[in-house]
């Protein structure tokens, strides 16, 4: 070896403390380079752990470089390497750039895929399980994890709790933080930790822990129950249902008990700060979910509204009967779903011919009186059928006494809604798979104003579209103000960046004129955290910045997500595929 260097790469030093697989072949750093989202990030290396014990190996081996690296800047005055880091990928369907890194992907799917517990009301799971195996399981006992995303058959149960995320059962069931019962985590000292909700004596016994974990909760507890934070943090506490934005310190408890006058319960909920935080404080290991059990049967009224401005009056009166989801889609998606027809009915395991009969009478109302403009599925569920058809039957009468022009049908048990559910479910599926020379750019795709202003904001919003070239389609849950429009764009088109990059600040000063939200239940990921200050302001995003100092002091969890990308990075990063 005498005269010969040997330069070893970063997957050469993790081969020696991981037992798992580490990858860093052209194939598995280019499928790791993107999610469902518009950038494209080549990590340096794929780690498939085999269990928890595996990621703190990595973490500490992440450390221990992160000190030679310094060391060695130190000692020559400059630093010479790129300082590792560690981003956990599951399912990548991510659509904000979540999942996206140069350094070390933590690939959760491989190994921490296992269910491991069903209880009586709850279940215990490895993040990276998928979230269609994870139904399988939990249906043994007629339970449900009701947070599920449209994304439901490709996303896992640990890309859900780390970016909160939600979908058409939001309306009645929450988000997927509701859920989360305690997680099991990787923090920065390459240890396990529990997290869950403490109150009372065991917060107060936490607090006086001389230890890693007890110092943690004494910082965040300090953070949070400062009295000029409060105030801050209560004030930054978004004013819509849905968020995923930022880190939820509105929502982790009260660490003084004095939120509700003096004398309160004290309490501190870490697993609750980990829920949405996408990866930048911890790595998730284990879940321990609560679960409910579904209504059986369904029924469903769907409108046909012609003009956005119509909502004004129909929001409400909807919203008036309490229905278990409320959600949306627009001409263009109905348009591609009918133009996709075949991957359609494969999707939903129909044949074509019987899908396409089915959908006759709206090819036919499309025919004679146009494509309405938004189509509207309201969806009540009950122990029986009568009781939810019921439910619809008299939505569906007074909309057909208040509203002539608005087209009303009453579909009445489940079988007839799981067309509608499969073109709101996939439109975004057959938009990124099958449209030719055009790419989903998901870039202002999801965001919130409170559901009663919709019919005020909507035209404003189309005002803006207006002036831009853009093909889009709308579709959201609409009960809830959350609105996902994705444009399709031509991946070649000249200034793509700067037009997207124009056309989000407009909508966002908008968005944010409602005191709305910039994500609803997709998160900051790369597209959105150069954003996040303006959503939350200054005061507020420097308590986010404390509090990853908190937990994270050398940035090697996810970096630049949430905090610390800025506007240039971002756009840098767009690259949409030429092809699929
Ligand atoms: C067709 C389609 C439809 C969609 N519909 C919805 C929808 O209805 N509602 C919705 O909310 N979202 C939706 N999404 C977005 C996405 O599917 C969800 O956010 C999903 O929950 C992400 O899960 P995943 O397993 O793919 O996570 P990934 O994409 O792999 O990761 C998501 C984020 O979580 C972090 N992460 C992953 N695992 C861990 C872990 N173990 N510990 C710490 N951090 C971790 C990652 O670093 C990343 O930041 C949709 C996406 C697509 C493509």
């Amino acid at each position: 070896m005498r005269g010969k260097i040997q330069i070893m790469s970063l997957a050469d030093d993790l081969r020696k403390v991981v037992r798992g697989e580490v990858d860093d072949t052209p194939a598995a750093l280019e499928k790791s380079s993107r999610d469902a989202g518009l950038f494209r990030v080549v990590p340096e290396v794929v780690v498939r752990p085999l269990d928890a014990e595996d990621i703190c190996s990595v973490v500490r081996f992440v450390n221990e470089k992160h000190k030679q690296i310094q060391g060695v800047a130190l000692a020559q005055g400059s630093p010479r390497q790129r300082l590792p880091s560690i981003t956990a990928r599951s399912g990548g369907t991510d659509m904000s750039g979540g999942p996206l890194t140069d350094s070390i992907v933590v690939d959760m799917t491989a190994h921490l895929n296992k269910f491991l517990e069903l209880g009586a009301q709850e279940a215990v799971v490895e993040p990276g399980m998928y979230f269609r195996d994870f139904d399988k399981e939990t249906k043994k006992k007629n339970l449900e994890l009701p947070s599920y995303t449209a994304s439901r058959e490709i996303n896992t149960v640990g890309g859900m709790v780390a970016n909160d995320s939600g979908g058409e059962k939001n309306l009645k069931y929450g988000k997927t933080a509701r859920y989360v019962a305690g997680l099991e985590v990787v923090l920065a000292d390459g240890q396990v930790h529990t997290l869950k909700d403490l109150k009372g004596e065991e917060l107060t016994k936490k607090l006086a822990e001389q230890s890693y974990e007890g110092d943690i909760y004494r910082r965040v507890s300090a953070l949070v129950g400062a009295p000029a934070h409060q105030s801050v943090i209560k004030a930054a506490k978004p004013q819509v249902e849905k968020n995923s934005s930022g880190y939820a310190l509105w929502d982790i408890g009260d660490p003084v008990g004095q939120a509700n006058g003096a004398g309160g319960t004290p309490s501190l909920n870490l697993a609750r700060l980990m829920v949405g935080s996408q990866g930048t404080l911890g790595i998730i290991t284990k879940i321990h979910f609560k679960l409910v059990r579904p209504k059986p049967y369904s029924s469903m009224v769907v409108l046909f509204l012609d003009k956005f401005s119509e909502l004004a009056e129909v929001v409400p009166e909807v919203l008036a009967h309490s229905p278990d989801s409320f959600e949306s889609y627009d001409d263009h998606t109905f348009q591609i779903a009918m133009r996709y027809l075949p991957e359609l009915a494969a999707q939903m395991k129909a044949g074509m011919i019987a899908l396409g009969i089915s959908f006759l009478p709206e090819l036919w109302m499309a025919l004679t009186g146009g494509v309405p403009k938004l189509i509207l599925l309201v969806e009540f569920r009950a122990d029986t059928q009568e009781e939810c058809l019921a439910k619809a039957e008299h939505l569906a009468a007074e909309a057909k006494h208040n509203r002539q022009h608005v087209g009303v049908r009453v579909i009445k048990n489940e079988a007839g809604t799981k067309k509608y559910w499969a073109v709101r479910r996939e439109s975004f599926n057959l938009l990124r798979k099958k449209v030719k020379n055009r790419r989903t750019a998901p870039f202002f795709d999801d965001f919130v104003v409170p559901p009663l202003k919709l019919p005020e904001f909507l035209p404003k919003l189309e005002e803006i579209l207006s002036h831009y070239d853009l093909t889009y389609t709308v579709a959201g849950h609409i009960g809830d103000g959350n609105i996902h429009i994705i444009p399709l764009v031509d991946p070649q088109r000249p200034g793509l960046a700067k037009l997207l990059d124009e056309l989000t600040h407009k909508i966002y000063d908008l968005v944010l004129s409602y005191h709305g939200s910039i994500t609803g239940e997709h998160n900051d990921g790369l597209v959105r955290t150069p954003y996040v200050e303006k959503m939350f302001g200054k005061e507020m995003y420097a308590l986010f910045l404390e509090l990853k100092s908190i937990f994270d002091p050398q940035n090697i969890f996810n970096p630049g997500k949430k905090i610390g990308t800025n506007f240039s990075d971002m756009l840098s990063k767009i690259d949409l595929p030429k092809s699929m």
